[in-house]
């Protein structure tokens, strides 16, 4: 997708520090932390959000929660504890439409979420 800032940092990797890459997604600090920890996790193929994500997907989302998985143990945050968020939609509080886990740690969460 042309008009997608997260298929332009995929197709444009030197603008950014990958933490993790493979064949399927990859993972890279949020520029706007949200916690000590804050990375998030993306596919490669570009999917709008979690609305699009269906019985298709499974070996999709699979693989991205280990990287999810991968992260927190890089960062350290598998020890204490973290939060994995998917926002979803305008309510959700999404604001880039390309799939991605938030990975937040470091700190104490709260509940509920604002
Ligand atoms: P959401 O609001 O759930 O759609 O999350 C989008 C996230 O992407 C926010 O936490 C932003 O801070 C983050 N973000 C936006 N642009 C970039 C970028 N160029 N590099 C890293 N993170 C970004
Ligand atoms: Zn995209």
């Amino acid at each position: 997708m042309d008009d997608c800032i997260f298929c332009q940092l995929i197709k444009e990797p030197h603008h950014i520090n990958f933490l993790l890459e493979d064949e399927v997604g990859i993972a890279f600090n949020d520029i706007n932390p949200q916690a000590p920890t804050h990375c998030l996790v993306i596919p490669k193929r570009h999917v709008a959000s979690a609305k699009e994500l269906g019985e298709k997907d499974v070996a999709l989302l699979g693989h991205l929660m280990g990287l999810c998985q991968q992260v927190a143990s890089l960062t350290g945050i598998h020890k204490e504890g973290y939060r994995y968020v998917m926002n979803t939609g305008e309510n959700g509080g999404q604001t880039v439409n390309h799939l991605h886990f938030h990975v937040l740690g470091g700190r104490r969460m709260g509940w509920p979420p604002g």
